[in-house]
């Protein structure tokens, strides 16, 4: 049974297609630049394995069907393809960031389901017109293959009011809705199980701090395996600075900025969202980058490093307050995954609490997962690796099957 897995973004489609009985990944990419001048598709087929063939296509795609067409093309390629045609594929699972309050449990994709994607755009700007436009141009290329919406807020549907209300008058909840919603939902929710499988305990049993830190990031407060709080708010602008993005600030910035540079609303929010967070400090977004030039002394770098692990340190502090009792701390994503630096960086001081790190086993590298605490550490501190796109293939098997 083969699963497509389609992650629609603005300007880009990210797809993996999934076998469901080995778990194998038969193909994955992604198009990247629709709609700008020069755009790409890279496909890999079987990633990570001897057999791996890659192929990038660089050409204008104007939209999301183009893009589409040619990731159809591509996977359906006798040589790189990894079906015959795509009526082998079982269904399509999609991505969809907000759904808002009401629509957060996965579902096959029908006309209300997609009207309610479309009436939760002005919560979900960026991303929910793009998620609609994959659900279309799936529906179109694939007809009569089933497409299922996983959204990235149900696991952070538990939480309990306290922990979602902002404290601004109770109308802009009432009417407009605003509240934390939290994103990553797909990949907290994997976590929370996987670690518990992992720990041979059952979720309901652990209580979890778990850092999605990527791009993106994210920190989850896991009470008996269900979600207490997150990070990330209406919006995934929220929570710990991230790679672009600022994360918590004063609201009164805001406009403060807008009298002080004349610039609007929109313009603020694009800085806020594109130049800020490490890249704002330093210049730089991507982890590896900003060691490497603190390692030849450049001070920002070392500045951004010291406020990124600080700034997630204190929401490990405060998800302890939420929880009172926390069984592991767990780090997943392209950098909780794989940089000792930030999660030392993180954990460092924290022994009052409970978390030690054994630094040989924090410098190892992570296969599936792997345990950092050091022996006498009160609280486990664990590295798992994330699959968003496993959990979405396996809930969209799950809702097909329920009927
Ligand atoms: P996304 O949020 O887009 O899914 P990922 O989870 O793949 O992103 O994380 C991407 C980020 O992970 C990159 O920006 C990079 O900073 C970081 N990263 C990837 N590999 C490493 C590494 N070996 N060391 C440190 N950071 C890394």
């Amino acid at each position: 049974m083969k699963v497509l897995v389609i992650n629609s973004g603005s300007s880009s489609i990210k797809y993996q297609l999934l076998d469901m009985q080995t778990r194998a990944v038969l193909a994955s990419g992604i198009v990247e630049r629709i709609g700008e001048p020069l755009g790409a598709l890279t496909h890999k087929k079987a990633p990570g394995t001897d057999a791996e063939a890659r192929k990038t296509i660089e050409q204008p795609i104007a939209d999301h069907k183009q893009g589409m067409n040619l990731l159809v093309g591509l996977l359906t390629d006798p040589e790189l393809g990894a079906v015959a045609d795509m009526g082998e594929i079982y269904a399509v699972g999609h991505r969809v960031l907000q759904g808002g309050e009401t629509l957060y449990m996965p579902l096959a994709v029908d006309d209300a389901v997609k009207d309610a994607i479309r009436a939760n755009i002005p919560i979900g700007p960026l991303h929910n017109p793009a998620n609609l436009a994959g659900i279309e141009v799936a529906q179109e290329l694939m007809p009569g293959v089933p497409q299922v919406a996983v959204f990235d807020t149900e696991f952070h549907q538990t939480m309990p009011a306290q922990a979602f209300i902002y404290p601004l008058p109770y109308e802009m909840y009432e009417r407009h809705r605003i509240r934390r919603y939290g994103f990553h939902g797909t990949s907290h929710k994997f976590i929370a199980k996987e670690t518990a499988r992992l720990l041979g305990r059952v979720p309901e049993e652990l209580n979890l701090i778990i850092a999605h830190l990527g791009n993106g990031c994210s920190l989850s407060a896991v009470k008996a395996g269900r979600c207490v709080d997150t990070s990330m708010g209406l919006t995934p602008l929220a929570g710990v600075m991230m790679g672009t993005r600022c994360g918590d600030i004063d609201p009164a910035i805001i406009p403060f900025i807008a009298e002080q540079t004349g610039m609007d609303v929109v313009q603020i929010d694009a800085m806020l969202n594109k130049q800020s967070g490490l890249k704002g400090i330093c210049g730089m977004n991507d982890m590896r980058d900003i060691h490497a030039a603190r390692a030849k002394g450049d001070e920002r770098a070392q500045l951004a490093f010291e406020m990124f692990t600080y700034r997630i340190r204190k929401y490990v502090g405060a998800y302890f307050a939420a929880l009172g009792r926390v069984d592991a701390v767990v780090f997943t994503a392209g950098i909780g995954e794989n940089d000792p630096d930030v999660r030392a960086g993180v954990l460092q001081g924290l022994e009052s609490l409970g978390i030690v790190l054994d630094p040989a086993a924090n410098a190892g590298r992570a296969g599936e997962w792997m345990r950092i605490a050091a022996p006498q550490s009160r609280v486990d501190v664990l590295v798992v690796r994330t699959n968003e796109e496993l959990e979405i293939a396996r809930t969209t098997v799950e809702v097909l099957r329920k009927g």
